[in-house]
């Protein structure tokens, strides 16, 4: 078997991976790097694949793989679990939508896509032309979100994806039980970076919520809709947060998702009770009236980049008694990351003085450095091992130390790289 780079190569965004042997292609991932304007993955002929797995929902795993199905005749099937398959969608359309950006791609090639889905179970496994054996295991990340062992020959093939080993309030840990491992792909994202322990980013956020509503203000905790807002609900909710909270926009849909498929959740009935508890808002005239309340208002999107954020952004940075919660990562150059450094936010291109209170929580869905090693030290047999889906120098980093801590063949490959096991 080999693997081919197509993306995700000392970057974060854009993952693809080609598996492939002298008869069968399978694509693991086709996302797109979100910046400015996208940057795609390496292209590849659809009529060259015999089948595509989406480890998870999220652009930069999900978001190219309309692509490929712009001929109606195509017949690859498309891998991953049910609520994948509703959350591709849901986020698929919006990035059509909020678009200014050419696409290769529009609605109809997502229904074409979705045509030709193949619903997995976790450690269900699917053969693909007799020659490889696919399985999706529980990967911790977002609902739905799988890791994926691909095997052929008797090697095996263990991609991580996005992964975390710890769990959540809503997700199961990561399952890793998958064998033996001759080649493994893994992500590099906090390798070089402790994150701060959950339970302390819970604490402080619930005590930041409670000192703003206690000065009769609001918190706006901008949050991305798949997800994070749920979570951050949730927290407040179980920490014995007593004032409203509302939700807006697109994470409603998401709400609707995650409603729908329980038994991916850790604790259904729990998470029920937690968005049964919040508002959910619908219309500007309601809109209007919460920024005057004391209490909590969730909206995607989680960078501050569009949706009914923007509003609620403006509005809440008048008021010093206001506060602002950014529970997301903020990349470089998006208004979160701007709010966060300069305190100021954009009005009709302009610079303006944000009054209200500004902090950030660390509530990422990935592993730490710690629990990426404990991967390590967990995985059976001596596999070659790929560090990829990292800024910097992170992935290069991450390799040099798995070297010398284990001895494996280690290394940071470059987009167009080709490894052979
Ligand atoms: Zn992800």
């Amino acid at each position: 078997m080999k693997v081919s780079v197509l993306g995700a190569a000392r970057e974060v965004g854009r993952s693809a991976f080609l598996v492939s042997t002298d008869k069968t292609n399978v694509l693991l991932d086709y996302g797109v790097l979100l910046k400015r304007e996208p940057i795609f993955p390496v292209h590849v002929r659809p009529r060259d694949l015999d089948a595509v797995v989406i480890t998870h929902a999220h652009l930069d795993h999900s978001g190219f793989v309309p692509s490929l199905f712009l001929s109606k005749d195509m017949k690859m099937q498309v891998i991953g679990t049910d609520p994948t398959f509703d959350l591709s969608r849901l986020l698929l359309e919006d990035m059509i939508k909020i678009s200014g950006f050419y696409l290769p791609f529009e609605y109809i090639d997502i229904i074409t896509m979705m045509n030709h889905s193949k619903i997995l179970q976790y450690r269900e496994s699917i053969s693909i032309k007799n020659d490889i054996n696919i399985t999706l295991h529980e990967s911790g990340h977002i609902l739905g979100g799988a890791t994926v062992l691909a095997e052929s020959d008797s090697k095996s093939i263990f991609y991580t994806g996005d992964v975390n080993t710890r769990g959540s309030n809503l997700l199961r840990p990561a399952d890793l039980d998958v064998g033996k491992v001759d080649l493994l792909i893994i992500e590099s994202t906090y390798s070089q970076s402790e994150q701060t322990p959950r339970e302390q980013s819970e604490r402080n956020l619930v005590e930041f919520a409670n000192e703003v509503v206690e000065r009769h203000g609001t918190l706006f905790i901008p949050a991305f809709s798949v997800e994070r807002a749920q979570e951050i609900s949730y927290v407040l909710k179980s920490k014995n947060f007593k004032h409203n909270i509302v939700m807006d926009g697109m994470a409603l849909k998401a709400n609707e998702i995650m409603l729908k498929h329980p038994s991916f959740l850790r604790n259904p009935e729990m998470f029920r009770q937690a968005i049964g508890d919040v508002e959910w808002v619908r219309g500007w005239n309601r809109r209007k009236k919460l920024i005057r309340e004391p209490g909590v208002i969730i909206s995607p999107a989680g960078m501050l980049v569009g949706g009914s954020a923007i509003f609620y952004l403006q509005e809440v940075a008048k008021d010093e008694r206001n506060g602002i919660a950014l529970v997301s990562y903020q990349a470089n150059n998006t208004p979160g990351r701007i709010l966060l450094e300069k305190r100021v936010t954009m009005v009709n291109g302009k610079e303006k003085r944000c009054m209200a209170d500004v902090k950030q929580f660390e509530f990422s869905a990935h592993n730490s450095r710690t629990e990426l090693f404990e991967i390590l030290d967990r995985i059976e047999g001596s596999p070659k091992v790929l560090t990829v889906h990292g800024d910097g120098n992170s992935c290069i980093r991450f390799a040099e130390e798995i070297n010398e801590k284990y001895g494996f063949d280690a290394t940071a490959p470059e987009t167009g790289d080709i490894i052979e096991i």
